[in-house]
């Protein structure tokens, strides 16, 4: 197996671009993909203000470090969930740490249980939707946060294999309204920061290349509550069809980009108001986070 770009010898192979590479090409093939997507998606301006929402797990670690690489100020974001299960939070804590140190990424933690005086263990013993409550929590902080240092936009670490097998999802029950914001880039919006996702075409087998090369260990510990499980199906599906057709996962979200606009505004929604304690569009006088986090406080007190 020879490098595509040199003919040296190849360490990875990615048959979706019917490509090899060594180790200098794989970074080039990379940066130029991640570059490219940026551009065409009118992500960031150059030298652009980024938050990324790091987690310490590969794809968002993978995110801050290129966006780091391609000259943009990254500014990490970290929200420190109280999760002491398999140690999961504490360790994630840590990678995210040390990662944001060695590359010189200014770091912001949000630790829940300080700030709010309870963390979500404690929140998922009144709650069987902890992991729906968990993705509110940290979409809202991580919001927040973007606006208060004036990000030109918030990343996020979803991948090729994340908008795909949503997509697949989206697409099997017609559900029009996320139809509409499966894209790359979602603008701002009063209340929300821009949502950018730079590694929207990369598939698992290059941000695991790429991690690899630039010896970008993630954390091991897993969630104990578990929230991937749900699209496991769909990415199982595309999966085996990517084996049959090289390919096809980048194919089908890419086309989907081009043809997202048709589902906008094709789906009445309920009207937005602002939560009466944050003052964040919401759907209803108090959002989902204020009454999780907030509300419940001051009635203890
Ligand atoms: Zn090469
Ligand atoms: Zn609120």
């Amino acid at each position: 197996m020879k490098c595509t770009v040199c003919g040296k010898p190849a360490i990875v192979k990615f048959p979706a671009h019917n490509s090899a590479f060594c180790e200098e090409h794989l970074d080039a093939f990379f940066l130029r993909q991640v570059s490219k997507t940026i551009e065409k998606y009118k992500m960031l301006p150059p030298k652009g203000r980024v938050v990324v929402a790091i987690s310490g797990g590969k794809d968002s670690l993978v995110t801050a470090y290129v966006l780091k690489r391609l000259g943009y100020e990254v500014l990490g974001f970290f929200v420190d969930l109280g999760i002491t299960q398999n140690d999961f939070s504490p360790r994630s804590r840590e990678v995210v740490e040390n990662f944001c140190k060695e590359h010189d990424i200014p770091l912001e933690i949000v630790d829940l249980k300080e700030r709010y005086g309870k963390d979500i263990p404690e929140v998922a013993k009144r709650q069987d939707r902890i992991c729906a409550i968990c993705g509110v929590t940290k979409r809202h902080l991580m919001n927040e946060y973007a606006l208060s240092v004036n990000a030109d936009a918030l990343a996020t670490g979803h991948t090729l294999d994340d908008m795909a097998k949503l997509l697949l999802a989206n697409l099997m029950r017609w559900d029009l309204h996320h139809l509409a914001k499966g894209v790359p880039t979602l603008p701002a919006e009063p209340g929300f920061a821009k949502k950018i996702k730079p590694l929207a075409f990369q598939s698992e087998d290059e941000i695991i290349a790429f991690a690899k090369l630039h010896n970008i260990k993630p954390v091991e510990a897993k969630c104990p509550y578990g929230r991937e499980a749900k699209y496991n199906r769909y990415q199982e599906a595309l999966d085996m069809l990517e084996e049959k057709s090289p390919g096809i996962k980048r194919s089908f979200y890419k086309n989907y980009t081009k043809y997202a606009y048709l589902f906008e505004g094709t789906q009445a929604r309920p009207p937005k108001v602002n939560c009466e304690v944050c003052g964040f569009p919401s759907v209803s006088p108090v959002c989902t986070f204020c009454r999780t986090w907030v509300v419940d406080n001051e009635k203890k007190k």
